[in-house]
């Protein structure tokens, strides 16, 4: 079950999976026909009514800490290409 606007009805309506006509994947997410309970057909954003979860901040961090210690290396590698050519 999840909510849509009914501009037509000018309310929020509770629906079902049944409810769901057709279902697109679109540059602004996905987006479906649905159609309330009023018989109306309404186009219903998933995307802003779920938005995609973050990941929780420990991640994040450690996400962080690997792009941090992998652009370090990059610049080790670097240093070491230099002294090679120097010799
Ligand atoms: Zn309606």
């Amino acid at each position: 079950m999840f909510i849509i606007n009914c501009p037509t009805c000018e309310a929020q309506q509770l629906v079902t999976n049944k409810n769901i006509e057709s279902v697109h994947r679109t540059s602004e997410g996905m987006v479906g026909y649905v159609r309330c309970p009023g018989g109306h057909t309404v186009l219903h954003q998933f995307a802003m009514a779920y938005p995609k979860p973050k990941p929780p901040a420990a991640v994040l961090a450690l996400r962080e800490a690997q792009a941090i210690e992998a652009a370090g290396q990059v610049e080790d590698e670097a240093v070491t290409a230099e002294l090679h050519l120097a010799s």
